[in-house]
């Protein structure tokens, strides 16, 4: 069964779920014309269907392979990645002074869900250059824009995200590979690092490796790390390929799926160390890895949001398909589609609307990262921000948890059919790998993330210095004035949580006035033994009016009302 973009679903998401119409109105976009997204999540849904889809099971089966320091991918691959960057899939939104075409990073989270669903081991390789673009354009310098970020906007080459090492995992900081200042401007880099996707192939001429290094005097842990940019060949000052970079593939994972996406052991060094350029600043390499990781996170979460709609759509084809059993209500011979099934219909359902809420999550982050640099009010984008940096984390975690649940319903529609290689469904039933990549996930929601504000309001980065925050803008005053503003804050907090206690007074009273039941027929607030014992009498009157309580009259007399003398002029007590 072939892969289908749903289109109508992923526009309700995007344009109602993760508010993107409501944000085009508000004016957070520019000039930003709405229209043109169905059109082109279409094309996008035609080139997954007609060229992606069709290359999974060749990629899974087939495999990579590494020989001679190269490794080479599956038969059509490249052929298929250049059909892709020529069509500018890659450049979606990708800055438009280097060639891309600035459409909302919304867009490009739809496109990616598309990516991933139709062939999710040619997904990730684009998913990490766009980090590295971010990452080139938000901290490289202006040289090193020029002469890489145009080439991996347009996806002629490709980028790599280099953190783990095999001693330094969830754990950044401890990474050991070294960096040494050349003295020309450049550093030398030596080290291994492991687990790294598409860190070699052959779709491009060139890959551009980020990698996170230590300086020989830097300060232990992350506050020591500073990021670096390692070509695979390093570029002539006429643009052209030069010589081969000292940065190798020292082998290849086996992992238990997508076999087509290569990740690679990358050995740097063993000939004198790799050229690296430094990004940012010296010893805050974290801050612009962050930058590439929160794109990357978002990445994962889209993955998810894929290959569970992909489960979906063939566990609904199955369904439709497989003949078992009678429907309820039905005689005779025969069988029927298994999606007559009231349980077989509750696990479909299930899961595309689990599928529906982990795709609204990841385009709203989409929506609130756009918001958060689009805007043209400052305050408008800095709470964007908080909104994007709050939900990177969930988008990850959740979106890949609902990918092994649904996939695992899926397996459920399947029978034993979900575990045969023929119904193409076994390659999807190992999502587990997608909650480890691009850190742990938990431990993700709980680490201090770029752009959150802190307690007093200042949105800190990782290894800010005093002083940083406010140069970005990104400060609160303090002072007198600050504080008069926080008093007044507060004040006016607790005259609504007064002014909620006594309307919840009131309301109490006025529900006592109902349950009121004895004879005097006063209220609640009048009657002392409803006042005294309003839950003797209430329990028992809460049910019935009061002029038809069994009870009227018949209360015993402490439970009566002591009607007042005013009230005896006017009213008659029935005789016994
Ligand atoms: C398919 C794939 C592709 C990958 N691609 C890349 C890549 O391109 N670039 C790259 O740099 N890396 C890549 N990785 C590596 C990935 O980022 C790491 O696997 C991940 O960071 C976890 O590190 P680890 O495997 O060493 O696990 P460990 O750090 O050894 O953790 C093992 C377990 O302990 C838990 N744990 C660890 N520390 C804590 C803590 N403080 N609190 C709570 N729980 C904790 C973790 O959740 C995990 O379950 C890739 C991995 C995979 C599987």
């Amino acid at each position: 069964m072939t892969y289908r973009a749903p289109i109508n679903d992923m526009l309700l998401s995007l344009n109602h779920g993760a508010g993107l119409q409501a944000a085009v109105k508000a004016g957070h976009y520019g000039d930003f014309d709405a229209d043109i997204t169905t059109a082109v999540l279409e094309e996008a849904g035609r080139f997954a269907t007609d060229v992606l889809a069709p290359l999974n099971r060749v990629g899974d089966e087939h495999g990579i392979k590494l020989e001679a320091d190269r490794v080479t991918t599956a038969p059509g691959w490249p052929d298929a990645y250049q059909r892709w960057t020529a069509a500018g899939w890659n450049a979606v939104s990708g800055p438009e002074a280097f060639g891309g075409q600035g459409l909302p990073l919304a867009i490009n989270a739809a496109c990616t869900e598309i990516w991933s669903a139709s062939n999710i081991a040619f997904g990730l390789c684009p998913l990490l250059t766009l980090s590295a673009i971010e990452a080139l354009d938000a901290h490289g310098s202006d040289q090193l824009k020029k002469i890489y970020l145009e080439k991996l906007v347009s996806g002629e080459w490709t980028g790599t995200m280099q953190l783990t090492e095999p001693q330094a995992g969830s754990d950044v900081g401890a990474l050991r590979t070294r960096a040494e200042r050349a003295g020309d401007g450049s550093y030398r880099i030596k080290g291994t690092k492991i687990f790294i996707t598409y860190g070699d192939h052959d779709m491009t001429d060139n890959i551009v490796h980020f990698v996170l290094a230590r300086l020989p005097d830097a300060p232990a842990g992350t506050k020591g790390i500073s990021l670096f940019l390692i070509p695979k060949f390093l570029v002539n000052a006429d643009g052209s390929l030069g010589s081969r970079n000292d940065i190798y593939p020292s082998g290849v994972e086996h992992k238990l799926g997508m076999h087509a996406s290569p990740t690679c052991t990358m050995t740097m060094g063993d000939k004198g160390g790799a050229i690296g350029y430094l990004i940012g600043e010296e010893n805050r390499g974290m801050l612009c890895m962050f930058t590439m990781m929160n794109q990357a996170r978002l990445g994962v979460g889209l993955e998810g949001v894929g290959i569970a709609d992909r489960a979906y759509q063939q566990a609904l084809a199955f369904a439709q398909e497989r003949r078992q059993g009678r429907a309820v209500g039905k005689d005779g011979n025969g069988s029927d589609p298994i999606i007559v099934h009231p349980d077989v219909k509750r696990m479909l359902m299930q899961m595309r609307a689990m599928t529906a809420a982990a795709r609204t999550i990841c385009y709203a982050t989409a929506v609130a990262l756009d918001v958060s640099v689009r805007a043209t009010d400052a305050n408008t984008r800095g709470l964007a921000a908080a909104r994007g940096a709050l939900l990177t984390p969930i988008a990850k975690a959740f979106s890949t948890d609902i990918g092994n649940e649904v996939t695992s319903l899926g397996v459920q529609i399947h029978g034993g059919m979900g575990f045969i290689e023929e119904t193409d469904f076994a390659r999807r039933s190992d999502p587990r790998r997608h909650g480890l990549h691009r850190g742990n996930r938990r431990r993700a929601a709980l680490s201090r993330r770029p752009h959150h504000p802190d307690l007093r309001g200042h949105q800190r980065h990782p290894g800010d210095r005093p002083g940083d925050a406010k140069a970005r803008g990104q400060w609160r005053r303090t002072g007198v004035g600050a504080a008069r503003r926080a008093l007044r804050h507060r004040q006016a907090r607790r005259d609504v949580q007064r002014s909620d206690l006594r309307h919840r007074r009131t309301t109490r009273w006025r529900a006592r006035r109902l349950t009121c039941g004895c004879s005097a027929r006063r209220s609640a607030a009048a009657c002392w033994p409803a006042r005294r014992w309003p839950r003797a009498i209430s329990a028992k009157q809460a049910a019935i009016p009061n002029a038809m309580s069994p009870w009227r009259g018949s209360l015993p007399k402490t439970f009566r009302c002591r009607p007042r003398r005013w009230r005896r002029r006017w009213w008659t007590a029935p005789k016994p």
